[in-house]
């Protein structure tokens, strides 16, 4: 197992610059991860993007009669342009260093050599999805990603794991909702009667909204941000709310999203607006989930690896492709640190060990249909 000619090509994916929103960074990567992948046997297609960067899918063949393996990468970063002048790809003690390096550009690099090198059998069609928006909640590719989801039979992702290394099966949920209430304004001190006031309003339903909160079945509720009024001899005839919401299951997520949608004003004369919602439903440790994760255990024992799975409070594309139902592995990148952050790195001799592991799952899972 050499490492140098993955790192290798790990270095030009880092070095090719692709932040979310910069579309002709993003088509000039995917054109050349689309002849890497066209390189290596798989059938290419590009997804027209005309928001962000194209959608790259591969498809490559395998018995016809049983649903394909999905791959989920994405090859954006939070990074804008111009970051490799301050931070380098650059190699140090056994650590690879760059923007988007951990996140994930090793686990685009994996595939491709899994795919290249490892993978001795293919017992279905394996189909591998590399997106540009999923920095930023991957508002284009959620659809594609949800319908490839519907045809395969598992899920693998290539986002970075647990610090210690860990696959992850489970990921809560995140929704943003806006509460917002109209009032009506009038001279706070000769004509306080024939005003509503819209921070009262706001005041009563910040608290019911906070009861919502059920820490023990894991979902939380933030109102992190409030705002309204204009001076203080004015009745407010406007506030709003900003609401986080985190659950680890989609009742959870579903009963939250109920009551916010049906609370009503107690202030007579007052009116009440809510918008958002859950932009990525929780990823359930379901038994599927549970069931996949004991092969892959299993499967890492035979390589010499001791596999373990959390939970994190994080979302990613995987949170998709499991709401669907589909079986979904998490976390399957290299090791590494510092995602989002400037130490981002990548452990060196982690590289070909998680693709060995790839390649071993996508040869050895068995999933029924
Ligand atoms: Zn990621």
């Amino acid at each position: 197992m050499n490492s140098p000619p993955m790192l290798e090509l790990l270095e030009t994916l880092v070095r090719h610059e692709s932040p979310s929103r910069e579309k002709p960074s993003l088509d000039r990567l995917g054109g050349l991860l689309a002849e890497l992948l066209r390189d290596r046997g798989g059938a290419v297609e590009r997804i027209a993007n005309p928001e962000g960067g194209d959608h790259v899918l591969a498809r490559f063949s395998g018995p016809d009669a049983v649903r394909p393996a999905l791959v989920l990468g994405h090859f954006d970063t939070v990074w804008p342009l111009g970051t490799l002048a301050t931070m380098p790809f650059r190699i140090e003690e056994g650590r690879a260093y760059g923007p988007g390096i951990y996140d994930m550009k090793a686990g685009l690099t994996i595939f491709l050599d899994a795919i290249a090198e490892r993978v001795k059998k293919r017992p279905r069609p394996i189909w591998a999805l590399f997106t540009s928006d999923e920095e930023i909640g991957s508002p284009s590719s959620r659809a594609l990603i949800e319908d490839l989801a519907r045809q395969c039979a598992y899920a693998l992702v290539l986002e970075p794991p647990m610090a210690d290394g860990s696959l992850k099966t489970a990921r809560k949920g995140v929704g943003r909702y806006l509460l917002a209430v109209d009032g009506k304004a009038a001279h706070a001190g000769v004509a306080p009667q024939e005003g509503r006031s819209a921070i009262v309003e706001l005041a009563h339903q910040i608290l019911d909204i906070h009861k919502l909160q059920d820490l023990e079945a894991g979902t939380t509720l933030n109102v992190g941000v409030i705002r309204g009024g204009t001076t203080t001899n004015v009745v407010p005839a406007s506030a709003s709310a900003d609401i986080d919401v985190r659950s680890t299951s989609i009742a959870e997520a579903e009963r939250i999203d109920l009551a916010l949608r049906s609370i009503q004003a107690v202030t007579p004369g007052t009116r009440l607006s809510i918008s958002g919602g859950f932009n990525r439903p929780p990823m359930e440790r379901s038994p599927a989930v549970v069931g996949l994760f004991e092969q892959a255990r299993r499967i890492g024992l035979t390589l010499g690896l001791e596999l373990t799975e959390g939970a994190t409070g994080g979302g990613s594309d995987g949170n998709f492709t499991a709401a669907t139902g589909l079986p979904t592995l998490d976390g399957l990148g290299v090791l590494g640190a510092g995602a989002h952050a400037l130490d981002e790195h990548i452990v060196i001799e982690s590289l070909p060990e998680r693709s060995a592991l790839l390649a071993a799952l996508l040869s050895e899972l068995q999933v029924e249909s």
